[in-house]
């Protein structure tokens, strides 16, 4: 299997290189250059989750001398379940949270850091820009990883104090920096590194395996109730809607796909009006979303180069702050359950815009854990803090605070 770029001027490549790589030699984001379909009988009901994503990310390792290792690298990055849980009688909460860090960021971050560590030929420096969860992910899956130095870049003031604590507790290999910008700054820094890998969502390494769990799901669903299940994905950066396209694209049973975004809503403009334009980044509460300029929205791009096709595959909602607030109160209310204010927007648009009888599942980002200084004062209750968080909250912080022309000299 070769990758090329999305600006399609860099020589193919394979995964282990490509993930080294970062960010392909023209500029642009490594994509597959096809993809695989797979005949669905051969995911068989009894897979394990490691096993079923060991199967379905083997034809991405072709030809790659990570292809042996797969086996041992999903069975070490994917170590925590993945449930699915029942909302009402045709909505579902999946819920990726249940990694060392709380978010679905522990799925890309683990994987990532499992394959350098079966590539440990050479002394590395990952940077990693982070509107909250990424950072912490991608620090603890590499932590005390030998060869491998991780600098994390956070826009300082802009993060949860959990968050920030989640990020900055590690010390040893891990370089914490609050950065005096916003996220899309932080960004900009890494795209304009030299000879430093990354390990954000524009690198390769981090979003194929977030297909495992859209395709485990859907044809769990599928195999289940004989229908195809929709999803919502609340979206910043756009990593996790395309690796559920590219599930999709690789013949699992996905319906429609669609796009919850806070007031960041550089996406919905964009399906609404077939121009593209990159904003300021809003804070909001739903801040791990807080995107202007989303990467992998070049990697969407590819998948539908017609706008029309583009408009086929996805739809795109944006959920404000008081909306967001709103549902997690409505939800408590009604339910019982408390959702963090990323998969707020998604249930927002859920019981707003899809008001269907079709089945929807609805992408759990993060345990609400993490939030309790949004959640708290709006469900009046107070969160219980997850064993995991709990341990980091204790640790002391390791960070230096720095301002952009820091980079801009280096
Ligand atoms: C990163 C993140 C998102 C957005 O995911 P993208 O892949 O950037 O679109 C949503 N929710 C949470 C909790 C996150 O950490």
């Amino acid at each position: 299997m070769h990758y090329v770029s999305t600006r399609g001027k860099q020589q193919p490549v394979t995964i282990s290189r490509a993930m080294r790589q970062g960010l392909a030699g023209d500029g642009g984001l490594f994509i597959p250059k096809i993809f695989p379909s797979f005949n669905l009988e051969d995911f068989s009901q009894n897979l394990s989750y490691p096993q079923f994503c060991e199967k379905l990310l083997a034809p991405f390792f072709v030809g790659d001398a990570l292809a042996k290792k797969l086996n041992k690298i999903c069975e070490q990055a994917f170590d925590f379940p993945v449930p699915l849980k029942s909302l009402d009688d045709h909505t579902y909460l999946l819920e990726l949270f249940h990694g060392p860090t709380l978010s679905f960021k522990d799925f890309g971050a683990r994987f990532l850091a499992n394959c350098f560590s079966q590539l440990s030929d050479a002394q590395m420096t990952i940077m990693v820009a982070t509107s909250g969860d990424t950072g912490s992910a991608v620090a603890s899956a590499f932590y005390k990883k030998p060869q491998v130095k991780v600098i994390v870049l956070f826009p300082k003031d802009k993060i949860s104090k959990r968050q920030q604590k989640q990020i900055t507790c590690w010390g040893d290999n891990v370089h914490a920096y609050a950065v005096e910008g916003t996220f899309d700054d932080c960004q900009k820094i890494i795209k304009s590194a030299k000879n430093i890998s990354t390990a954000n969502s524009i690198n390769i390494g981090r979003l194929l395996p977030q297909m495992g769990y859209y395709a485990f799901t859907s044809l769990k669903h599928f195999k289940d109730k004989g229908v195809e299940p929709n999803f919502v994905v609340p979206s910043g950066n756009m990593g996790n809607v395309t690796a559920a396209c590219y599930a999709k694209k690789c013949g699992f049973p996905i319906g429609r796909i669609v796009i919850a975004t806070n007031v960041n809503r550089v996406v919905p403009d964009f399906l609404e009006k077939g121009i593209f334009q990159a904003q300021k980044t809003i804070p909001t509460i739903a801040n791990a979303m807080d995107v202007g300029n989303p990467s992998n929205f070049e990697r969407l791009q590819s998948l539908f180069p017609v706008f029309s096709d583009f408009q086929r595959a996805l739809s795109a909602f944006m959920v404000s702050d008081d909306e967001i607030k709103e549902t997690i109160a409505d939800l408590f209310n009604r339910t019982g359950e408390i959702v963090c204010p990323h998969t707020a927007t998604a249930c927002y648009v859920r019981n707003h815009c899809l008001t269907d009888d079709n089945d929807w599942i609805i992408a759990a980002t993060a345990d609400p854990c993490k939030f309790e200084s949004v959640i708290e004062p709006i469900i009046k209750k107070e969160l219980p803090v997850a064993p995991a968080l709990k341990k980091m909250l204790d640790a002391d912080e390791y960070y230096d605070v720095v301002t952009l022309d820091a980079f801009k000299s280096s």
